[in-house]
């Protein structure tokens, strides 16, 4: 078998291109005579590629002076306990919007740090929804407002982000870079690689540099943002790998015309996507209501759980792979992140009319 359509949440499907490149040069990077897994982070090497990684990403989201990178480990979950431990100060109070599993789960890290105020909360809605702004409930003077901005499992997006009088925090893991944003609505935004970045146990996180001063002596040092920022996220030995995979991953992205091209193409593929389920008479129905419905994460029910589970064994079978949706929603998700190429949505909704057309 050659390579399949891969609709994975996450890990998912990283650019062809960014692979090759990867194998081509993984014995000897760039005639160093040995692997980029095999280099000191404090080389010439190495050191090139965590530049080039920041830079391309400050590129990217067209970042201003006043906001700094981090490259961390951990993934999106730790971020779910930093931001708390470093933004949450004694007798403060955190507004957390809660949209749905993946900000339940950011909530119930930040409780242990924190008092917590739960804003506005869709978690449970069906269909699913991002809760409209207009009806938060926000804290005068809290210590910042928690958004997350694409929930992956719940296939809903925000399209607008509001402006907050307290700096605005949004975990970006499933919809990073995949359309543009202005970060000055925001005081610190973060990602899990593992979707539009790059490899899993990486995180991204861009913020104000003042709000790396906030964190508290008692934080430990290393889950301190400021211990990370004074060294430009090389304190400790960072996952080195991941990053140049995130390097050439930037790259690719920069190649393909920035953000805002590759958000037109994002568009494309998800209306068309959701055009195949409107216009089947009933038989696909989208779990997520039309003014929040994701780009990245397409998520759809079939009139049966028995349909939905032949959906996925005969979709997968075609090379249409990783279909199945969450065990909480059920039903199936087409996860779409900038990678994925448009001939695999062409080729989901191909088979999506013939499987109607043997079982509707
Ligand atoms: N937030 C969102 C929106 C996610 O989709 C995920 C992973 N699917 C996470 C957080 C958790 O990420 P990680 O596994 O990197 O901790």
């Amino acid at each position: 078998m050659g390579r399949v359509y891969n609709f994975c949440a996450g890990p998912a499907a990283l650019p062809e291109e960014v692979l090759q490149e990867a194998q081509a040069e993984l014995l000897d990077y760039k005639g160093s005579g040995m692997s980029i897994l095999e280099h000191s982070h404090r080389g010439k090497e190495y050191d090139a590629v965590h530049q080039e990684a920041v830079s391309n990403l400050r590129k990217l989201m067209a970042l201003p002076e006043e906001y700094a990178v981090l490259l961390l480990q951990g993934g999106a979950s730790g971020q779910f306990a930093m931001v708390p431990m470093n933004l949450l100060g004694e007798g403060q109070v955190a507004d957390y919007v809660n949209c749905g599993a993946w900000s339940t789960k950011a909530i119930k890290e930040a409780r242990i740090v924190g008092r917590v105020n739960v804003a506005a909360d869709t978690s449970k809605d069906i269909p699913t929804r991002m809760p409209d702004p207009a009806t938060w409930k926000l804290t005068p003077g809290a210590a910042y407002v928690h958004i997350c901005s694409n929930e992956t499992i719940a296939g809903a997006q925000f399209r607008e982000f509001p402006r907050t009088d307290a700096p605005l925090v949004a975990d970006m893991s499933s919809d990073i870079l995949s359309r543009p944003f202005d970060i000055r609505s925001f005081g610190l935004v973060y990602a899990g690689a593992q979707k539009n970045l790059g490899p899993a146990g990486l995180a991204v996180v861009v913020l104000r540099k003042d709000l790396a001063a906030r964190a508290s002596e008692r934080v430990p040092i290393f889950f301190r943002y400021r211990t990370h920022l004074e060294e430009n996220s090389l304190y400790n030995t960072p996952p080195c790998f991941a990053i140049y995979i995130l390097a050439l991953v930037t790259r690719w992205l920069l190649r393909q015309g920035g953000v805002d091209a590759i958000a037109r193409r994002n568009r494309e593929k998800a209306a068309r996507l959701y055009a195949a389920i409107d216009g089947s008479g009933g038989f696909y129905r989208g779990a997520a209501v039309p003014e929040y419905r994701s780009d990245m994460n397409v998520v759809w029910r079939l009139p049966s759980e028995e349909l939905e589970e032949r959906f996925c064994k005969e979709a997968s079978a075609a090379g249409l792979k990783s279909l199945k949706g969450h065990r909480s929603v059920g039903g199936i998700r087409a996860s779409i992140y900038n990678a994925f190429p448009p001939a695999g949505v062409d080729a989901l909704i191909e088979f999506m009319r013939e499987f109607q057309r043997k079982n509707g």
